[in-house]
């Protein structure tokens, strides 16, 4: 742990790490939590966490170091470890499924490996107790690489059921495939009564520079808004000043380490969301209402998501067609083309893997923008060999809304239907300006 000075100093003053202390540098005051020391830190200093969560390295020459006693800390449970919430605050739950947000540093080894308890999570931020009564709940802990269609199922059963139980819910999950879980919940939650905001974080909340704690300050904000939808509440830029909601079907992770990864796509936030209870709507969104949600989880587990790129063979779509697999969604160039002429004609093979009852769409690889595959001849030819364009939906967002109308029925024409129907934004009838790279 803590050597030579720093130890020194700290031993004399009988402080021991997670005891709240003030350090007086340069004129500056400090107060926190006394951390332990990364073994691959600086020797002379100390590391303590803020109160606003941040944790700050302070080198120990010239300071003035004093423990703080429980009545001049002021600030229940940093010390202690006990969190304590004002009952008669509304209630949040939130429902903890891993994830860097979850996770903490081994000080042994500087990496990110042990998960914390939901009351850890709690202990981290004590301003959330000051707006809201917070309940956790944690069906699993995975980081989000390890997803699969049934824990959205067994996600979005626990949801509804702290729906009903408090006035919004947070899930809490890795950021990595956070926006599969936003798109399944969107569609198995239906006839949503209350926010359902899903948070990550992109570094752990050890690290100075987390954005969780205002990831979930802000997600509390949404939680007990009057926005019955379900989003991604995240950091809206480098900065730690605000945050944004976005449509669970129309965002994306896009960006591997900033702390505004996540963007919408083909759409704009909801709303921008401040961690004291500031919220400016940036577009309708659906209040809340009466009556409980009504859930939707069936999944056909058999769907594939497969991105083209020049020079890939569509005997793909055998594979998938040979291992049973009832639907796909191919990630098509441009405004929706494939391979017309050639060896590598894709045309052949969706007309048999389609009349042999396999249902393939066409979701654009480039992103942002709209298919239209009556431009080139191209697109004409795969849409009259059976893919289905599906206008300006996510590839992610579609992977997921197959399963789960597949799910639902097998039938060709009403998977066809359903799929080019709109159940939670995601597509949009005309292009909305401003939303590239936003
Ligand atoms: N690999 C982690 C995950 O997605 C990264 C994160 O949590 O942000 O679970």
């Amino acid at each position: 742990m803590y050597s030579g000075k720093p130890r020194k100093l700290l031993h004399e003053r009988n402080i021991r790490v997670g005891d709240r202390i003030a350090v007086e540098k340069n004129g500056i005051r400090y107060e926190g939590t006394l951390m332990p020391r990364p073994e691959i830190g600086d020797a002379a200093c100390i590391v303590i966490k803020l109160d606003n969560g941040y944790n700050i390295g302070i080198d120990c020459r010239n300071v003035r170091i004093s423990k703080l006693t429980d009545e001049k800390n002021g600030r229940e449970g940093v010390a202690t470890g006990t969190f304590r919430m004002n009952k008669k605050n509304p209630q949040v739950s939130i429902v903890t499924t891993g994830g860097t947000i979850t996770s903490k540093i081994d000080y042994k080894t500087g990496g990110v490996t042990s998960l914390t308890t939901p009351d850890d999570l709690q202990r981290k931020i004590p301003r959330l107790g000051k707006f809201a009564k917070i309940r956790i709940e944690n069906p699993f802990n995975i980081m989000s690489e390890s997803m699969t269609p049934s824990h959205w199922q067994n996600l979005a059963k626990v949801v509804a059921r702290e729906l009903r139980k408090s006035e919004g819910v947070i899930v809490t999950h890795g950021t990595d495939t956070l926006h599969f879980t936003a798109a399944a919940l969107s569609f198995m939650l239906r006839d949503l009564n209350k926010p359902v905001v899903l948070t990550g974080s992109q570094r752990s909340t050890d690290r100075g520079s987390s954005d969780g704690f205002s990831n979930i300050i802000c997600s509390a904000r949404v939680a007990l808004s009057d926005m019955a939808a379900v989003g991604i509440c995240m950091h809206a830029n480098m900065d730690d000043d605000y945050c944004i909601f976005t449509r669970g079907t129309k965002v994306r992770k896009m960006h591997t380490s900033r702390r505004d990864a996540f963007r919408p796509i083909n759409d704009i936030p909801l709303a921008k969301v401040w961690p004291d209870g500031k919220i400016e709507k940036l577009q309708g969104v659906p209040p809340r209402k009466k009556g409980a949600v009504k859930l939707e989880t069936s999944f056909e587990p058999k769907v594939a998501l497969v991105k083209f790129y020049p020079g890939c063979n569509p005997e793909i779509i055998d594979y998938y067609l040979k291992k049973g697999y009832k639907g796909l969604v191919v990630e098509v160039t441009g405004l929706g083309q494939l391979p017309t002429y050639g060896k590598n004609s894709w045309i052949d093979t969706i007309k048999r893997a389609t009349e042999r009852g396999m249902l393939i769409f066409g979701a654009a690889e480039t992103i942002y923008g709209r298919l239209n595959p009556n431009v080139y001849t191209e697109g004409r030819l795969t849409k009259e060999a059976g893919l289905i364009h599906l206008q300006d939906m996510l590839p992610e967002t579609a992977y997921v809304k197959l399963g789960w109308v597949l799910g639902q029925t097998k039938k060709p024409e009403k998977v066809a239907e359903r799929m080019l129907t709109n159940y939670a934004g995601e597509m949009r009838d005309r292009t909305v300006m401003g939303t590239f790279l936003v």
